[in-house]
């Protein structure tokens, strides 16, 4: 992934990733988020060691810095900056961090699928229809089951956490794209779950709610 670029500023070859190692000008700034923090593609991720690279980046790139810089670093450190947050913000949160490498390893991940129920939820998913409908003909009487239902699809939620922890290390150790394939595979499956049961868990939340409003 690592792209070899001529410094715009003094030509040099091998110039290194976001300053010229040579006249230290900054250099356009790659869109893998990976690459910008030059971190390795794990899914796994030292929560410190990003953030202590995203705070002494931002200092970085921080604006006040180019002032008396070219128009050219100037746009660059704009572009950084935006990039910087992006990154951030994808790269510290486990799910979203997942959900960026299996999209750049051209895995779409639409809303579209996550309205197919999973096979091993059909079950639950058909108590939970029968237990609103119930709710929403004025059965209060079903209240204590959606609660318990409600607890159960967290301890589920928990479960799939877990689950995809074992997944991100598993993936981490292979070696070659097929094996990761076969994980990412996996793993996007388990990702359309935690989905689905989050939805569930939002749609019993909000029939409680609107019950009480
Ligand atoms: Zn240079």
């Amino acid at each position: 992934m690592e792209h070899e670029h001529n410094c715009w500023q003094c030509g040099s070859a091998d110039a290194g990733s976001l300053f010229c190692r040579y006249c230290n000008s900054l250099q356009a700034p790659t869109p893998d988020y990976y690459h910008f923090f030059g971190l390795p593609r794990t899914l796994s991720l030292d929560q410190t060691l990003l953030q202590d690279r995203f705070y002494s980046m931002s200092r970085l790139l921080h604006p006040d810095r180019y002032t008396r810089r070219s128009d050219q670093e100037k746009r660059y450190s704009l572009e950084a900056s935006s990039i910087l947050n992006d990154a951030y913000r994808v790269l510290r949160d486990p799910i979203r961090r997942a959900e960026y490498v299996l999209r750049e390893a051209g895995y779409e991940i639409g809303e579209q699928r996550s309205k197919d129920v999973p096979p091993e939820l059909l079950e639950e998913v058909f108590e939970l229809n029968m237990a609103l409908d119930e709710l929403r003909s004025g059965d209060t009487d079903v209240l204590p089951q959606l609660d318990e239902m409600r607890r159960r699809f967290l301890e589920m939620l928990g479960d799939v956490d877990a689950t995809l922890e074992q997944h991100f290390r598993r993936h981490d150790t292979l070696s070659t794209d097929e094996e990761r394939s076969q994980v990412l595979d996996r793993i996007r499956s388990i990702l359309h779950r935690r989905r689905y049961i989050r939805n569930l868990v939002s749609e019993v939340d909000r029939q409680l709610t609107s019950r009480n409003a």
